[in-house]
């Protein structure tokens, strides 16, 4: 965390060579007054510069919380750098397009004769996802898989997955409620539960591209649907994992149902689009949904949900696959303290560092 940290110090340390450059291309301009506000930003570096990097720096999320994000953009072979960072909800962009955006604000003429664009495309090569939560929920477990939506942005633009759906994307909204629903049927239900337990602690808002609350959750309902009528088919833990999470996002849910009725209805049959081209395009990452891979452990041999279970109710740490252990987290009533949370990932991530150092050993003695 720390060399990351470091990276995006060096990016608005390149920020502060920019402005110097966009100075120096200023000053030789006759100083009108309408260039005063420019003069001025340029001397104060402007707020971005200022409050940006300490967006990351005060990141109050725990460590091992980067290695669940690094895990899904693994899967997915995405190759994303990011870094944490506290913000007012959850989303993310990149520090390349923070620069941009702050520029877009200085008046013409753009320098001439400097080396601006030099260093702004040294910003653009080395450029850094900032994924921001909101600031009340780092110590707020069952909203992390949140952070995963994030991850799935950079997933869908990177596959272009748009160009594989029916689904037009008329209004931005769209595209949220798509990447909610690709996100939940690899996550598992619990990431509609952490939608839903974000909505409930702050209620409101939905912003310009993230429609409210009323039709996210509705969409991610019907995705639980299909779950609770195919519950039979799931072994005795899953049911209760999957009847506690329609409960908890369906009770949420409820206050908001006369949201934006139109909107609701509108998506309300996304879901059934999007689930063969979601599920094919799983396949060609040699990945499962979360019902096949939820089956598969349950079948195979190693610690699954029913022993997760029982290590849960003592309070000791599992070693598990994050889908595993956010999943599992519904079996208890109470919200997990993030401290287990924490100390799974930690023990899950070490396990895989042992196991991959064993098999490298054993492999060794036997080419010896
Ligand atoms: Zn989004």
């Amino acid at each position: 965390m720390k060399s990351r940290i470091g990276a995006v110090r060096d990016l608005y340390l390149k920020w502060i060579d920019v402005y110097e450059e966009y100075r120096r291309g200023f000053e030789k301009e006759g100083l009108t007054r309408s260039l005063y506000p420019v003069a001025w930003m340029l001397s104060s570096f402007g707020l971005g510069l200022e409050e940006n990097f300490f967006e990351v720096v005060r990141s109050r999320m725990p460590v091992e919380v980067y290695l669940l994000i690094e895990d899904c953009y693994d899967k997915f072979d995405c190759r994303t750098k990011f870094a944490l960072a506290e913000g007012r909800g959850f989303e993310s962009h990149t520090v390349y397009w923070e620069i941009s955006k702050e520029l877009e604000k200085l008046a013409f003429p753009k320098p001439v004769g400097t080396q601006a664009n030099t260093h702004l495309t040294e910003i653009k090569d080395d450029d850094y996802t900032k994924i921001y939560y909101e600031s009340g929920m780092y110590d707020s477990p069952l909203t992390w898989p949140l952070l995963l939506h994030e991850v799935f942005h950079d997933i869908y633009d990177q596959e272009k997955l748009q160009t594989q759906l029916k689904v037009p994307p008329t209004e931005t909204w769209m595209r949220e409620v798509i990447i909610d629903l690709y996100a939940a049927m690899f996550i598992g239900p619990v990431y509609a539960v952490s939608l839903a337990k974000y909505h409930e602690r702050f209620p409101g808002g939905g912003g310009i591209s993230h429609p409210h609350q009323g039709p996210r959750l509705f969409a991610l309902l019907e995705f639980l649907r299909e779950m609770v009528d195919q519950k039979s088919t799931f072994p005795g833990v899953l049911q209760t994992i999957i009847s506690q999470s329609f409960a908890i996002t369906d009770g949420i849910w409820s206050s908001y149902k006369t949201e934006k009725r139109d909107l609701q209805d509108r998506v309300s049959r996304v879901y059934e689009e999007i689930k063969a081209p979601a599920s094919k395009f799983l396949e060609s990452k040699h990945l499962q949904t979360f019902s096949e891979f939820a089956m598969k452990v349950s079948k195979g041999s190693e610690i699954g949900f029913p022993e997760v279970a029982m290590l849960l109710e003592s309070g000791i740490p599992a070693a598990v696959d994050p889908r595993i252990l956010f999943n599992a987290l519904l079996l208890r009533e109470q919200d997990p303290h993030p401290r287990y949370v924490v100390e799974s990932l930690k023990k899950w991530y070490l396990s895989r560092v042992w196991t991959k150092a064993h098999d490298e050993m054993v492999q060794t003695l036997f080419a010896s």
